[in-house]
C-alpha cells in the first residue's frame, strides 16, 4: 500500500568553519563554510489529503504558518514539477531556536523535498532535490547530502569531509536579534592569503577545534558583547574551542566528553535565561 504520511527530523547545523571570500554582482557572497550537522531536529510530519493545497503549520513565533513558510515554498515547488494536484498537510514541531544561525529553516526545507519525493513517489535523485533546494535557500544542499561538507560557491558546492571526530556540542542562543543582511554589509571579507588550511583528515576533536573561525563573528559581536562572553564562559567550562554560528547569535562550545558538556550546559542555564542545549555531532 503507498504510504499517505511520513514524519522525518529536520536537523540544525554548526558552522565549524565560515570564510566570505568575496562579493558577488548579484549580491550573495562567495563563501567556504565547514557545516556540521548536530542531533536538535525540528520534527516535520507531511501527510497527503483529499483536499488540494498545501497548509504548514507551526504555531512558534516568529515562524510564518502558510506560503511565507519555506517548508511551504518546498512542498510547492516540487507539487509543481510533479504536476500532480495532491493536497498536503505539513506539520512542524519547532525546537531549533529561530533566525538563530542553526539553519532550521533551510533544514525543514530540505526535509519536506525529501520527504514528498518519497511520498509522490517521485523518484528524484538527491542531485535534483538540490537544485531544487538551492532556489529556496543556500543552506538547503546541505540539509540534502547529509554528510560533513566543505561548502563552497554560495553554499551549494559541496564536497564530503571526514568522517569527523563524534563532538558534544553545547548551543548556547542568548536570543538578541541579528540582521543578517546589516551582519554581510559590515564583514570584512578574508583574503586568499589568510585562507586557512582545511585538513582532509580530522584525527581528534582538538583538530577540529583547529579550524574553528568566522568572519562573521566580529561583526556580530561589535553589537553583541555577550556573544564574546558565552564564548569565555564556554572555554572556563572545559570547551576545546567556542565559536558564534553562521551570522549568530547562537554561540557553540566543543567538548570531547559528553558529562563535561552536560555539566557546562546546565551551568550556563542556571545563570541565564537563553536557550541551552548539549547535543551531539551527526
Ligand atoms: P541560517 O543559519 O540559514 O541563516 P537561521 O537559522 O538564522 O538560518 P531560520 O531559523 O531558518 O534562520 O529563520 C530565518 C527566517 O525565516 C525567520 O525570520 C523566520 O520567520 C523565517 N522562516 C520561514 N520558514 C521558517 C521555518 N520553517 N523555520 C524557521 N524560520 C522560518
Amino acid at each position: 500500500m503507498n504510504k499517505t504520511s511520513v514524519t522525518h527530523y529536520a536537523p540544525a547545523k554548526v558552522n565549524y568553519r565560515l570564510d566570505v571570500l568575496r562579493r558577488r554582482p548579484d549580491g550573495y557572497h562567495d563563501l567556504r563554510m565547514v557545516m556540521q550537522r548536530v542531533d536538535l531536529c525540528d520534527t516535520i510530519e507531511i501527510a497527503l489529503c483529499d483536499t488540494p493545497g498545501i497548509r504548514v503549520t507551526c504555531g512558534r513565533e516568529g515562524v510564518p504558518d502558510g506560503p511565507d513558510n519555506i517548508a511551504w515554498r518546498a512542498a510547492d515547488a516540487l507539487l509543481a514539477l510533479s504536476g500532480k494536484q495532491a493536497g498536503i498537510e505539513i506539520a512542524i514541531s519547532k525546537r531549533i531556536p529561530v533566525a538563530a544561525g542553526l539553519g532550521g529553516g533551510s533544514s525543514d526545507a530540505a526535509t519536506v523535498l525529501m520527504g514528498l519525493n518519497e511520498l509522490l513517489e517521485l523518484g528524484l535523485s538527491d542531485a535534483r532535490l538540490m537544485e531544487i533546494g538551492v532556489k529556496l535557500g543556500a543552506d538547503v544542499p546541505f540539509f540534502i547530502f547529509k554528510n560533513t561538507a566543505l561548502a563552497e560557491g554560495i553554499g551549494e558546492q559541496l564536497t564530503a569531509l571526514g568522517p569527523l571526530p563524534q563532538a558534544w556540542i553545547v548551543l548556547v542562543n542568548p536570543n538578541v536579534h541579528v540582521s543578517t543582511a546589516w551582519v554581510y554589509q559590515n564583514l570584512q571579507l578574508t583574503t586568499t592569503a589568510e585562507l586557512h588550511t582545511i585538513p582532509s583528515f580530522f584525527g581528534s576533536v582538538a583538530d577540529v577545534c583547529a579550524i574553528l573561525g568566522n568572519d562573521l563573528e566580529s561583526v556580530t559581536i561589535s553589537s553583541f558583547p555577550v556573544i564574546r562572553s558565552i564564548k569565555e564562559r564556554l572555554v572556563s567550562l572545559g570547551a576545546q574551542g567556542a565559536l558564534m554560528s553562521g551570522s549568530g547569535p547562537t554561540v557553540f562550545g566543543v567538548f570531547a566528553d559528553e558529562s563535561v558538556a552536560r555539566l557546562a550546559a546546565e551551568t550556563i542555564a542556571g545563570e541565564s535565561d537563553w536557550f541551552v542545549t548539549a547535543v551531539k555531532t551527526l
